[in-house]
């Protein structure tokens, strides 16, 4: 029979030959490195990964999947097969653990278990032991399709059919067979055969493909990372088993890679920076909730008074509406129909109220306040709202997840053709807020009308287009023109979007600022400005965040600088330590300066040694310790440590002038 090549190039074998023939065909060294085959049928056309045990068919297309290069789906064969191999460990270390589903995530794989005792991040080691006992093995790894009654027998109760082999006795297994013959029936693809993999004293049900043998995962390519607890398919009334997380690569260098950004990103997690510098925490009695401390808050002030000023800079007014309104309101907005789910309810005078979701509605109620005139448009309203959104118990993580967040809002109101301008103004807002917050990798995405919409066709060509208009007129900061992605039929039902990533230190992408242009709100909460005409208009409304959420932007800063803020953000931006007694006054008179200059400035008078002073200063992230003794006393110095570096005593006057100017100036702590 005859098969293609990926280039086209045609390819004699034998009939009946597999993948690994075809790559044995091509060369030996291809066969060595062959882990898996995609296929494309000649008909219906579909491409599907395979075993390299697969058969092919004439007029097969062919590509050889090996490790070399950056094939995902290589990376992905190699992982589900670690998972494969990591419950074999486990069920020979552990004998009457249950094992239930193992896939592949970002990353890495998993496999969810329910142990007889439980384990602890001490076991993963003898774990990974028994893993590279397996790999050494070198264990064939062979599919089989099974017909129902047999695939039972196989994970079914031992003793049912003669002596128990690998895989007795899994009723988790059995409930996926289960659930397997009963989709296919309703689908009504009869009665469907089971396929499972075996490999030495371990078999499972799997749709594959995998590696041809064990030996395929080299050892010291893998690595298991973490528990957790999981709910049998994610169902809070069903058992909760314990999840094994790990990871697997190709090769050594790149599993070596991965787990020192793992440190790294575990160093600079936003929840234990938090805790170690006292900024916020959670409690059990308000899951999702956080609470700000003082030193919290005093970066959630630098944040906002920047924030603050800046708004008014550029054109804004500042509002605030209540986080309770009637249910009535958001009938009217929409966002019962839409949202509900995520929304929290409560009753006032026996009358239905919710807890807001979002700020707009309110400020609609602003803008409807008073008669508004074409003179009055555009119309900057800002708002930092505190809005409450029910998120699962499971997903909440920090900072980065919670039930309450501040959006720094704005809703624009403003005539079509201010729209353009308005967008404009956002757009370079938008950079700019986020230059100075150090981030100046800013990913736009563009998103256009969705199936399902509201509005004339041509409200949104006008809208898509001033968007693309605007984008494709403005620069980067090298003058160059500014990329964005298009993402066709993306937008909100109510208009189309801009969306800001910005990427940080770590090469994460977080969705933070969002312009969104609205035909529907306008409509339904009929708002409307006076004409030069004399006549009522609707004026378009624009959404707009630049933060997204303050909490979580807090999350964001705190893991890309890994708690070592610029001094302008700085919770403490200097320390007075003196070193004896005797200098405490002096010191005093240092903190007075240091507060009157308008630095966030903190006194260290504890009567610990001055290296354990400075130790834990610097623990802190203090970006100035301020050293006094006789010398600094006499001379009206200070001794500076500016992050961690010594940099010999200055007058006090000029240590002052230079930490406010570096507060002033908003620096950024060098790269
Ligand atoms: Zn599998
Ligand atoms: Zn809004």
């Amino acid at each position: 029979m005859q098969i293609t090549l990926p280039d086209g190039s045609p390819l004699e074998l034998a009939d009946g030959a597999t993948v690994i023939d075809a790559a044995a065909a091509i060369g030996p060294r291809l066969a060595k490195a062959a882990i898996a085959g995609r296929v494309t049928a000649a008909t219906p056309g579909v491409t599907r990964l395979v075993d390299v045990a697969a058969p092919l068919h004439a007029g097969d297309r062919v590509d050889i999947v090996t490790l070399k290069g950056d094939d995902p789906d290589a990376v992905d064969v190699l992982r589900h097969s670690a998972s494969h191999i990591m419950a074999q460990a486990i069920l020979r270390l552990i004998p009457g653990t249950k094992y239930a589903i193992g896939p592949t995530i970002e990353n890495g794989f998993y496999y969810d278990f329910q142990f007889p005792e439980p384990i602890t991040d001490a076991d993963l080691g003898r774990i990974e032991k028994e893993m590279a006992r397996i790999v050494s093995q070198n264990l064939p790894v062979t599919r089989a399709e099974l017909p129902r009654a047999e695939a039972l027998a196989v994970f079914g109760p031992a003793g049912a059919a003669g002596p128990a082999g690998p895989g007795a006795d899994q009723p988790f297994k059995v409930e996926l067979i289960e659930d397997l013959v009963t989709a296919a029936e309703a689908e009504g693809s009869g009665v469907p055969t089971i396929s499972v993999y075996t490999q030495g004293d371990f078999i499972d049900l799997c749709r594959g493909p995998h590696l041809p043998s064990t030996s395929k995962l080299g050892n010291g390519t893998f690595k298991l990372t973490s528990l957790a607890g999981a709910y049998w398919r994610g169902d809070e009334h069903k058992p909760m088993l314990t999840r094994v997380y790990g990871t697997a690569f190709a090769t050594k260098e790149e599993l070596a890679a991965h787990l020192e950004a793992l440190e790294l990103a575990r160093q600079r997690d936003h929840r234990r920076i938090g805790r170690d510098l006292d900024l916020f925490s959670f409690h059990e009695e308000g899951p999702g909730f956080p609470f700000f401390h003082a030193k919290g808050m005093r970066l959630w002030n630098a944040m906002v008074d920047f924030w603050r000023a800046e708004h008014v800079r550029a054109g804004y007014e500042e509002i605030s509406t209540p986080v309770i309104l009637r249910r009535e309101l958001w009938e009217r907005s929409g966002h019962w129909d839409n949202y509900k789910d995520n929304m929290y309810f409560t009753e006032i005078d026996e009358q239905p109220y919710a807890v807001k979701p979002m700020n707009c509605p309110g400020g609609l109620l602003v803008y409807k306040s008073r008669r508004r005139s074409y003179r009055d448009l555009p119309l900057r309203m800002a708002e930092l709202g505190r809005v409450h959104r029910h998120e699962m118990s499971g997903v909440l993580h920090g900072l980065f997840r919670v039930r309450y967040f501040t959006q720094d809002d704005a809703h624009i109101y403003c005539t079509p053709e201010q729209l353009e301008d308005e967008v404009r103004g956002v757009v370079r807002f938008t950079h700019h807020i986020y230059a100075a917050f150090g981030f100046s990798d800013v990913k736009i995405e563009l998103s256009t009308r969705p199936d399902k919409s509201i509005g004339s066709d041509e409200m949104w060509e006008r809208a898509e287009g001033t968007l693309s208009r605007v984008l494709d007129a403005e620069t980067g900061p090298g003058g160059e023109p500014l990329a964005y992605v298009l993402n066709p039929g993306d937008g909100a039902f109510y208009g189309p979007k801009i969306d800001f990533h910005i990427r940080d230190v770590m090469g994460r992408a977080w969705q933070c600022g969002t312009i969104q242009v609205d035909f529907a709100m306008p409509e339904r909460l009929d708002i409307t400005y006076t004409g030069a005409d004399n006549e009522e208009h609707r004026p378009v409304m624009i959404h707009r965040a630049l933060l997204g959420s303050i909490e979580r932007f807090m999350g964001i800063l705190l893991e890309h600088y890994g708690g070592n803020l610029p001094t302008w953000l700085a919770p403490v931006q200097a320390l007075v330590i003196p070193i004896a007694d005797r200098h405490a006054a002096y010191g005093h008179e240092v903190l007075g300066a240091l507060l009157q200059a308008g630095i966030r400035a903190d006194l260290d008078a504890r009567g610990e040694s001055m290296g354990r002073r400075i130790r834990d200063g610097q623990l802190q992230k203090v970006p100035y310790l301020l050293v006094v003794g006789d010398k600094e006393q006499e001379s009206r110095e200070v001794a500076v440590r500016e992050r961690g570096e010594q940099k010999g005593s200055v007058l006090l006057a000029d240590a002052a002038a230079q930490i406010a100017g570096e507060i002033r100036d908003r620096r950024l702590p060098p790269a």
